[in-house]
């Protein structure tokens, strides 16, 4: 049994248009009484659908994000999205700190702290997202790389309410490589123990630590019974309902 409601999100990342609000019906069709019961759901589409996603989804119980937002409130940032404005069209989570983000946008930790703080703000719930490369993890570098990510990144002051954690490896985004079982224990363990130092123990006992990379129906359950791991942050199994429900299912 566990002692913190779980909690399985969606990144959609740069893929989904008005058709596919259909996979967001099916999974909701699929997220039955004992479901619900048991583990928490949210699905964080491209930013252009998160309106219509949230009115396709009213009465469904599952919650929806978006997948990254400004540190800045509102101004002269062309192409730039507000936590308020993702809250406005129904978000109620903005994934931060997502390693493609971090790799491919060039942010630092100081940024998505300033962006998980701008989510936190405007009543977001910001999933922050850490994780080592391949190199890092075979310099045995693995967690001093996610500790100072975590420093760096975490807002003073989260609480169980106001953070979700992720630990994404970034050789197992994308990839259908997993970490082991004992790794990614060992890795909760820290996350949480650095979690207590940071925010105290009694608001890190209840913060969500999701762990996502490669999640499917075939690992999910051997990853979701790790010790620590809350639920699971799904890329590409989270495009098919069937699948996304197999690995809520192994959450509950
Ligand atoms: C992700 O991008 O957050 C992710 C976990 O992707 P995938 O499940 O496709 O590895």
């Amino acid at each position: 049994t566990r002692s913190i409601r779980p909690l399985v999100a969606g990144n959609w990342k740069m893929n989904g248009v008005k058709a596919d609000l259909a996979i967001a019906a099916e999974a909701a069709k699929g997220y039955d009484a004992a479901l619900k019961a048991a583990v928490d759901l949210a699905i964080c589409p491209p930013a252009t659908m998160l309106y219509p996603m949230t009115a396709a989804l009213i009465g469904s119980r599952i919650a929806t994000g978006g997948q990254d937002c400004s540190t800045q409130a509102a101004g002269a940032f062309t192409g730039e999205i507000a936590a308020a404005m993702l809250a406005d069209a129904g978000a109620s989570f903005a994934i931060v700190g997502h390693s493609e983000r971090r790799t491919l946008h060039g942010e630092t930790n100081a940024t998505v702290k300033a962006k998980a703080q701008a989510a936190q703000t405007a009543l977001l719930v910001p999933i922050i997202c850490v994780g080592e490369t391949r190199d890092e993890r075979e310099a045995g570098k693995a967690l001093a790389v996610v500790k100072k990510q975590l420093r760096g990144s975490i807002p003073e002051g989260a609480t169980a309410a106001t953070l979700v954690v992720a630990y994404e490896p970034v050789w197992a985004i994308g990839t259908g490589l997993t970490p082991t079982a004992a790794d990614v224990a060992e890795m909760h363990e820290a996350i949480r123990a650095d979690l207590s130092r940071l925010l105290g123990k009694a608001a890190a006992a209840g913060v969500r630590l999701l762990y996502g990379g490669s999640v499917k129906p075939s690992n999910a359950v051997e990853l979701m019974n790790v010790a620590h791991v809350d639920g699971a942050l799904v890329g590409g199994a989270s495009l098919k309902a069937e699948d996304f429900l197999a690995i809520v299912r192994a959450c509950a």
